[in-house]
């Protein structure tokens, strides 16, 4: 912060563009960007799946954003941060509509997985997304409960009583809440006990130290003991290798979610993946990392 605080507006502007990636669009509007969404082949909603360590079998989806520009495939980090908030509601849109759709496909192939969806926090605080939520649902005519909104607590989103209401109303329509990224610098541990929802997601930088660091074991241990607690389900994202997976099942995460299962792929993908997963409980016996 001191080291930005000292350069000038340039500089700032040129350090954010390298750390959020190339402009996909020469013309750098929202706007532009907007129009990229609802052409047809411009936002292609990609799907990475979640492991439940316990069974071995894949139980959900997440649904991720790419956007493809002139043949290219673009990650989120990189178009997410212009968009202004009317384009941001209209990919929320389009990204809830698309994962209920394919969640749908899958139940009627024999794969009724849960879909996650992320939700901005001023998108769930507008006044028309809860009867947008329903319209969506009805028109998929998939049933609430497989359905997980998942909301990066930004700042002190969740302390604002709205937020609260509004997470409250939509648990009672049976859709899913699930915490995103807990444990990175925006979402507060803290929150956990305050407020009741049905996921807790560790964000991906608390996973990296596993399985050397016993202190990076020790607080996904925690996080696993305050979620069993609060009867949350608890993933971990962010599982890149088998190892880490073994050491999750171990501490009792309930899902993992990372490249040691799968990349995220596009929906056409997901069916012959599904088929050719094999079932791999990640551990037997119950054992501990920490005591011993
Ligand atoms: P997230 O919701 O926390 O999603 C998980 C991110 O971790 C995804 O990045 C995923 O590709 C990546 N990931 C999964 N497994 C691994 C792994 O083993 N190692 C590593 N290094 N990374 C892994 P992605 O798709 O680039 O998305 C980044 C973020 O952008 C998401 O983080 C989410 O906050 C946001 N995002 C993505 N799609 C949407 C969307 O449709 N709407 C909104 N509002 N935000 C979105
Ligand atoms: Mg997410
Ligand atoms: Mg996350
Ligand atoms: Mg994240």
């Amino acid at each position: 912060a001191l080291y930005m605080a000292k350069r000038n507006k340039t500089e700032r502007k040129q350090f954010w563009k390298s750390f959020q990636g190339e402009e996909i669009l020469a013309e750098n509007s929202s706007t532009a960007y907007s129009r990229l969404i609802e052409q047809t082949g411009g936002l292609i909603p990609y799907f990475q799946p979640i492991l439940d360590l316990q069974t071995g079998h894949i139980i959900g989806i997440e649904a991720l954003a790419r956007l493809q520009h002139e043949g290219e495939i673009h990650l989120p980090d990189t178009f997410i941060p212009h968009l202004n908030r009317k384009t941001m509601q209209m990919l929320t849109t389009r990204m809830l509509e698309n994962a209920c759709q394919v969640a749908l496909k899958l139940q009627n192939a024999g794969y009724p997985l849960e879909v996650a969806v992320n939700i901005p926090p001023d998108t769930l605080l507008e006044k028309g997304f809860l009867q947008e939520l329903q319209a969506i649902l009805k028109k998929a005519e998939l049933a609430p409960e497989y359905l997980t909104l998942e909301i990066l607590e930004n700042g002190d989103f969740l302390s604002l009583p709205l937020a609260r209401e509004k997470i409250a109303i939509i648990r009672s329509m049976g859709v899913r809440i699930a915490l995103d990224d807990v444990g990175s610098a925006y979402a507060s541990l803290l929150r956990l006990k305050e407020i009741a929802v049905d996921e807790v997601k560790l964000d991906q930088s608390l996973v990296r130290g596993i399985p050397e660091r016993p202190t990076d074991l020790v607080f996904v241990g925690s996080v696993a003991a305050l979620a069993m607690a609060m009867g949350s389900r608890y993933i971990v994202e962010g599982a890149e290798t088998p190892e880490i997976l073994d050491a999750l099942a171990v501490l009792g995460v309930d899902c993992a979610q990372g490249y040691a299962i799968a990349q995220p792929m596009p929906a056409n993908e997901l069916l012959p993946w599904l088929q050719n997963w094999k079932p791999q409980p990640q551990h037997n016996q119950p054992k501990t990392l920490l005591g011993a």
